[in-house]
């Protein structure tokens, strides 16, 4: 896919506020740090579509961004569990729930992945919590520039495996790094097939 136009529509933190046009809506969502803000501008070829970490006002919302006229790709924010009683079971963010099982328009979440690090607990609850919602997602591991290739190969083995341990298969995954726009065709081709279907 080529991408003709990228412009920023909305932010705020109630998904009843969310644009209400019926466009397929893709959402990104990760740890804050990951490289999420990064691998949206290297899809999109801009400079600074989603802003990078450490400038404020970005936390608690739910970015839209019309891309080519006729699909939405959302920014989210790096999610954390809410803070419950330490009883009961661990959850997400109110309106990071909110938006996943409220939004219509949702066709796939990307879950974003550091590829040098261990399987992180919440990232793991978190992808169980989508299963669960019956929310499709795939996987994106961020920063494959930072592994050597040996490495990087190890830490997607021990991934698989451990993913293995909950799901059938390994859900769709794509390696990708923003320094050097490894994946961008990959994902932009996906969201193309998938939009298409
Ligand atoms: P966010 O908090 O998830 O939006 O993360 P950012 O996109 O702001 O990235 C966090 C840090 O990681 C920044 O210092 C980025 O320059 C760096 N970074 C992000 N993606 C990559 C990548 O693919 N390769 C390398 N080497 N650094 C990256």
């Amino acid at each position: 896919m080529k991408i003709k136009a990228a412009e920023f529509v909305m932010s705020n933190s109630d998904v009843a506020k969310c644009p209400t046009a019926r466009l397929p809506e893709y959402a990104f969502i990760g740890r804050s740090n990951v490289g999420k803000s990064s691998l949206i501008n290297m899809l999109m070829q801009r400079k600074n579509l989603a802003k990078t970490s450490g400038r404020p006002g970005k936390t608690q919302l739910i970015n839209h961004f019309l891309i080519n006229k006729n699909w939405h790709l959302v920014d989210l924010p790096g999610y954390g569990y809410a803070k419950v009683s330490k009883k009961s079971k661990k959850t997400f963010q109110k309106f990071i729930t909110e938006y996943f099982k409220n939004r219509e328009q949702l066709v796939s979440a990307f879950v974003l992945v550091d590829c040098r690090h261990e399987p992180q607990t919440i990232d793991l609850e978190f992808m169980e919590w989508l299963g669960e919602n019956q929310l499709p997602f795939a996987i994106i591991f961020t920063k494959a520039d930072k592994l050597k290739p040996k490495a990087l190969e190890r830490n997607l083995k021990a991934y698989q495996e451990k993913m293995l341990e909950s799901w059938v298969e390994m859900p769709q995954y794509f390696v990708t790094s923003s320094t050097h726009a490894t994946g961008r065709d990959e994902v932009l081709n996906y969201i193309e097939q998938v939009n298409a279907a």
